[in-house]
């Protein structure tokens, strides 16, 4: 492409709130092959709101509703704000944790009033030797509905289950369906439960479901997608989508993520609405056209 028609071509695509911070990025965008994009703040709102708990016999739904949310207190990640913002609406008043831990793509744990509480994925249950077993049944239930599942132990019992929901943007829909019309396998990396994924890409119409990924794990996973279908662009909005955005053909970040996403990103949707992705690779696509 001439440095004309490239300058026209980013010119356009910023008329459309997409920056391309390279200019060879709109000629790399058109190879993709496969879209892969992050499920939490990227093609959902990321703000996930408390819909369910199952509490064992033998516990009080209260007091166990206060103590995982008196952990999730000193925890920064949706999952938690959500359970903290749902003790605070039934007015439960949370008391200090201690020797809080964060187990990165698994969940938290700590002690609170004298009880230790652990909260997360099955996976960290099953690290943990709390066998989630018992709750497998709602948990599936919960998952095949969209919902994510999280289990609460307390003083080494299996306690509860938790259930938060994220809403899907307006727009993903519509966005995967135009990737779609434009040829581009669309994929979703994500470190939620796999029922939940698999339920949450159904809705969406997405072809393919990478879940249950661990922080550092989604190099990797595009690394696989890449191999089975070409050049791959990522869409992504958090500090672990950093290495996936500069790692992908191009990367996308969402302008209302964090700096560091922006910063490994070769393009940046200034909003958050995703139709914005078939858009740029439509540009990309007729710019290079024009020249030929
Ligand atoms: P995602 O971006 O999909 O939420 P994470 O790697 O941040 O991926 O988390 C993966 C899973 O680990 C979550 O879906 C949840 O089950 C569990 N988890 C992580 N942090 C917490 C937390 N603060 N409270 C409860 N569960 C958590
Ligand atoms: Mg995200």
């Amino acid at each position: 492409a001439t440095p004309t028609s490239i300058m026209v071509g980013t010119g356009r695509a910023a008329e459309l709130g997409v920056l391309f911070r390279k200019g060879q990025a709109l000629q790399t965008l058109r190879e993709a092959k496969v879209i892969a994009l992050d499920k939490t703040g990227t093609l959902t709102l990321g703000r996930p709101e408390l819909t369910d708990l199952l509490v064992q016999p033998g516990f009080d739904e209260a007091e166990v509703l206060a103590l995982v949310a008196a952990v999730e207190q000193r925890s920064e990640h949706p999952i938690a704000e959500a359970v903290v913002r749902a003790a605070k609406a039934r007015g439960l008043s949370l008391a200090a944790a201690a020797e809080f831990e964060a187990l990165p793509g698994l969940g938290v744990s700590a002690r609170v009033s004298g009880r230790r509480v652990e909260v997360g994925a099955d996976r960290l249950m099953q690290r943990l030797d709390h066998d989630p077993q018992a709750l497998a049944g709602p948990a599936a239930e919960l998952a095949g509905a969209g919902k994510s599942p999280l289990y609460a132990a307390i003083d080494g019992k299996l306690a509860a289950i938790i259930a938060v929901a994220d809403p899907v943007k307006e727009g993903s829909h519509e966005a995967v369906a135009a990737l779609h019309q434009l040829g581009l396998k669309v994929a979703m990396i994500t470190g939620d439960n796999r029922r939940t994924a698999a339920a949450i890409a159904r809705q969406l119409g997405i072809d393919e479901v990478v879940a249950e990924v661990m922080p550092d794990g989604k190099v990797a996973a595009l690394q696989a997608l890449r191999e089975r279908f070409g050049a791959v662009a990522f869409v992504g909005d958090g500090i672990n989508d950093a290495p996936a955005l500069a790692e992908a053909e191009v990367g996308l970040a969402i302008g209302t993520g964090t700096d560091i996403a922006i910063e490994a990103a070769d393009v940046v949707l200034m909003s958050g609405d995703l139709r914005a992705v078939p858009n740029a690779l439509a540009i990309s696509r007729a710019t290079l056209r024009n020249i030929r």
